[in-house]
């Protein structure tokens, strides 16, 4: 699965992106249209379409994006000014790009 997701394009590396945080589980790059300061996309590299796709066998990447937030929350300072994480989920839920990812957005005055 793969060839016309864009994702998959970022992660296999065919499409230029800085990754901010690269594990075995997934990859975090800026989001190129930000809607706050802080506007991290955290992207699993296995290709699922949604929320709605996930099985119980991808716990292990549901909690990796949630541990590598906390880190990048660290990394890029708001983690005491605080931020929302959040997946957008199908068409009516704001999906756009249907390669699972979550987004982190902060760094508000
Ligand atoms: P969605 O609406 O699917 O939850 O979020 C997709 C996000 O990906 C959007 O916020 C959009 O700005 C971002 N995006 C779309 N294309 C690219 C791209 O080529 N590079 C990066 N870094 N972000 C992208
Ligand atoms: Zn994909």
């Amino acid at each position: 699965m793969g060839d016309e997701c864009l994702f998959c394009k970022i992660v296999n590396r065919e499409l230029d992106s800085e990754f901010l945080m690269e594990t075995d589980e997934l990859v975090v790059f800026r989001d190129i249209n930000p809607m706050a300061p802080v506007h991290l996309l955290f992207v699993p590299k296995k290709h699922i379409r949604s929320v709605n796709d996930i099985t119980k066998e991808d716990d292990y990447i549901l909690s990796a994006l949630i541990f590598a937030a906390k880190e990048m929350a660290v990394r890029t300072g708001v983690a005491e000014s605080g931020y929302r994480l959040f997946f957008n989920v199908e068409k009516g839920g704001g999906q756009e790009i249907f390669h699972l990812h979550m987004h982190m957005i902060g760094g508000w005055e």
